[in-house]
């Protein structure tokens, strides 16, 4: 088994670390403090083929494989949480899922735009009154004809004031046979009569990138929109889940890193009782956990890009990748702030703004409680992966570059 980076990935990772470290770091307190959206930052991110690195270059992307997405969220989010959304919902959610289950025509029309950063997109499966269980959504597409009339209010999506597209899951079937067989997925185009849309305020984190509303009055949605068969959306969904978590984990394995290093050179240089705290077992306790706590995540992480290229179903691994990388993450920023003692406390700081951000994403795409619920599941035999009619496409660098 081999464990190293090629030459590309390593290239890749210092690229997005310049961009990150260069072009962010240096006004994001500024935008995390006033609670706005940072400018210009998703353009650059679009410029930079970051937005399309793991799509085929013939559908607008760089060609690389899914691995390099990865290592791209655990760098973008090492400085800032709002730049690694981006990519778990234009990228993950959005993008990837077309990749996975869209036809030629589709991923022609709407894929080229998004990968190659011209437009953006976003993932709304969450309503005011439904976030976890998924097939009790209340947006309802109604087919007329050629076109389905969309209805209904998303809820907490990222991107929502700023996206092009939207990948809606929405209830097609009022009386289905199964929960689950209700639902059909669309790409809808947010510009269209009848979207309204606006930012959340108030939030906790990721208060540099939008999260919002959009509300659907009798939106007519091509047929040619929808993705996949009708009754599909909620197979299409839990893919999307799939890739968006992915990005989630790797993003948190970031987070971490980034407080171990923070951690790391402010106990060294602070000093109680006559000597550097980095000096005190107790300080060395928390340290080694967030050292410790990287390197499982960021194994766990691979692992998932790895069966990624592969073509490999790796539901259960980005369960475990996406539990384990939150939570470790959120206790790390919490230890981090710890040993900053005061200053950990003031924004002076960037392990306060980890801390805040962190939280977020043991609640999004899939809490902590629904991933035990399905790491549980498959330990006891109650879930096992079924062929699905479209799976994510193995990475092959010909098709891929070609
Ligand atoms: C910053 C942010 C960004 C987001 N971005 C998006 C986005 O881009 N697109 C999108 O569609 N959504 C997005 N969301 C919404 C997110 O996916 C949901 O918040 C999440 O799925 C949980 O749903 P909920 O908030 O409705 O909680 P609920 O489903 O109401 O759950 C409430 C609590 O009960 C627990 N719970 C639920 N069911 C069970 C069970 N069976 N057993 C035990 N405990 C259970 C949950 O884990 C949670 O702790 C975002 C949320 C946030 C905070």
């Amino acid at each position: 088994m081999d464990f190293s980076l090629s030459q590309e990935h390593e290239m890749l990772q210092k690229m997005v670390r310049d961009f990150a470290r260069r072009e962010i770091a240096p006004a994001i307190k500024e935008y995390d403090r006033k609670a706005e959206p940072m400018p210009h930052s998703l353009e650059r991110m679009g410029t930079l083929g970051i937005l399309g690195l793991c799509f085929p270059v013939r559908y607008g992307g760089q060609g690389m494989d899914y691995i390099s997405l990865g290592l791209a969220c655990e760098e973008l989010e090492a400085v800032d949480t709002h730049l690694r959304v981006a990519m778990s919902v234009h990228t993950g959610l959005c993008g990837m899922t077309l990749l996975q289950w869209g036809t030629e025509a589709q991923k022609e029309r709407f894929l080229k735009p998004l990968a190659s950063g011209v437009k953006l997109g976003c993932g709304a499966f969450t309503e005011p009154g439904m976030g976890s269980d998924v097939a009790a959504m209340q947006t309802t597409a109604r087919r007329e004809g050629d076109v389905y009339i969309l209805n209904g209010e998303k809820m907490w999506i990222s991107l929502a004031s700023r996206a092009d597209y939207a990948l809606v899951t929405a209830r097609t079937n009022p009386s289905p046979r199964k929960p689950s067989e209700a639902l059909s997925t669309f790409l809808v185009d947010l510009h269209a009569p009848g979207v309204k849309r606006g930012d959340l305020h108030g939030k906790l984190g990721v208060r540099a990138g939008s999260t919002g509303w959009i509300a659907f009055h009798d939106v007519r949605v091509p047929l040619e929109n929808r993705i996949g068969e009708e009754g599909e959306g909620f197979k299409i969904t839990m893919t999307a889940f799939d890739h968006g978590r992915y990005t989630v984990a790797a993003g948190a394995t970031g987070i971490i890193r980034a407080c171990l290093e923070a951690s790391t050179a402010y106990a060294q240089t602070r000093k109680t009782f006559g000597k550097p705290i980095a000096e005190h077992q107790l300080i060395q306790q928390k340290i080694a956990r967030m050292a410790q706590d990287y390197e499982i995540a960021r194994l766990l992480y691979l692992q998932v890009g790895w069966l990624k290229n592969l073509g490999r179903r790796s539901t259960l691994q980005t369960s475990y990748a996406k539990k384990f990388a939150t939570e470790a993450s959120f206790q790390a920023a919490h230890e981090a702030v710890q040993i900053h003692g005061a200053y950990g406390f003031s924004d002076e700081y960037d392990v306060e703004r980890h801390l805040r951000n962190a939280r977020g994403a043991i609640i999004y795409e899939g809490s902590s409680e629904i991933q035990t619920i399905i790491q549980a599941e498959y330990a006891l035999g109650k879930r096992a992966d079924k062929p699905l009619r479209c799976e994510l496409p193995a990475y092959d660098e010909a098709i891929w570059q070609g």
